[in-house]
């Protein structure tokens, strides 16, 4: 495996570029796919973005979403294009098993592979690497990827939108610890080169329906528990209260920051029943390692504040195997 600076001599000449990422994109994923997309289409390659699935209403603002190619929508056109790709850029993941079916496809395909990501233990598919865990976003490290490129001139409001969309949306509007002064930088350059970042913000965190607000009252009323010796809060939804609430593609989002911002909680989780399967997004706060429970119990992982996984267990068995697992962590949740 080279490191990504190794690709410049291939990139001089038009290839076949497919773009994709995990199931069910979030801000980092789209953004860094669709910057990078713009960026390639400058260079003169012929791209496309394959996503896995479907993605959330609040990232259809992005430019380039009406040219992303769902996986599931059209598949017997994105096995073609990954099949006959040069390369696959993997971006914000870093193991094929993490994206579904496609992993198959992409990991049959002859393109050579690049990761560009930011989770720990790269699985290691990938024949060039752009990957660092203190990076705080994807889409950081796709601004890094153009600078090494000898390409920065290149950054035009597009790619900046995108960009940003993923740094704000990964860093939690620049509130975490893998916030840096060289991020800060990052971002001065994106909004000099055009990134409206208010009505970025705007577009992505108010652009809510009614609905989901009112979903968002019912998660907290009435469905919020605590776990005070555990210091953990827990929000499970099974399938009648998504369809109560017409609930989609990230309406779920950001809800179980409610449940992580109460005083003294230090691990905050939201079950999901998503019907094929059980999924959870798991938060903490300071030393408390969310990944460790993803990756033990729940087939997942992520980072350390900030991981998700899966079960195949009913909605009540994985939320019974959730507090069960809480006394192993008590030393752990109450430093
Ligand atoms: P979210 O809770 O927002 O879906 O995911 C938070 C983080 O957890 C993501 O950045 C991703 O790294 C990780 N994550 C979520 N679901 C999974 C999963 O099923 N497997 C793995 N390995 N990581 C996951
Ligand atoms: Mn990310």
């Amino acid at each position: 495996m080279q490191a990504i600076t190794a690709l410049k001599p291939l990139l001089q000449t038009p290839k076949n570029i497919v773009i994709t990422t995990h199931p069910k994109p979030d801000g980092d994923a789209m953004g860094s796919s669709l910057g990078l997309y713009h960026y390639l289409l400058l260079k003169g390659h012929n791209v496309h973005v394959i996503t896995p699935t479907d993605y959330p209403f609040f990232l259809h603002w992005l430019p380039g979403n009406g040219e992303v190619v769902v996986y599931t929508e059209r598949k017997e056109e994105s096995d073609k294009l990954i099949a006959e790709a040069d390369l696959i850029f993997c971006l914000d993941f870093n193991g094929l098993r993490r994206i579904n079916g496609v992993g198959d496809v992409v990991g049959a395909s002859s393109a050579q592979k690049v990761m560009i990501d930011h989770h720990l233990e790269p699985e290691g598919f990938d024949d060039y690497r752009l990957w660092n865990a203190a990076a705080c976003a994807t889409a950081e490290l796709v601004y890094d990827f153009m600078v090494q490129m000898g390409d920065k001139e290149l950054l035009n409001k597009q790619i900046a939108s995108c960009l940003y969309c993923g740094i704000m949306t990964d860093s939690g509007s620049f509130r975490f610890n893998s916030v840096t002064a060289h991020l800060h930088r990052v971002v001065a350059d994106l909004i000099e080169a055009g990134a409206d970042n208010a009505r970025i913000h705007e577009l992505v965190y108010d652009t809510y329906s009614e609905k989901r607000t009112h979903f968002l009252g019912y998660c907290l009323k009435d469905k919020l528990q605590i776990f005070p010796e555990y210091r953990t809060a827990l929000i499970a939804l099974n399938k009648q209260d998504l369809l109560d609430y017409d609930v989609t593609s990230g309406d779920t989002e950001g809800i179980v920051n409610y449940a992580l911002s109460i005083n003294n909680i230090k691990f905050a989780a939201i079950i999901i029943d998503r019907t094929e399967i059980v999924k959870l997004s798991l938060r903490s706060k300071g030393e408390f390692p969310a990944n460790e429970v993803a990756k033990k119990y729940f087939e997942g992982g992520g980072h350390h504040n900030a991981a998700g996984g899966q079960s195949s267990l009913s909605l009540e068995d994985t939320v019974q195997k959730f507090i069960s697992a809480l006394p192993e962590y008590k030393e752990l949740l109450n430093v």
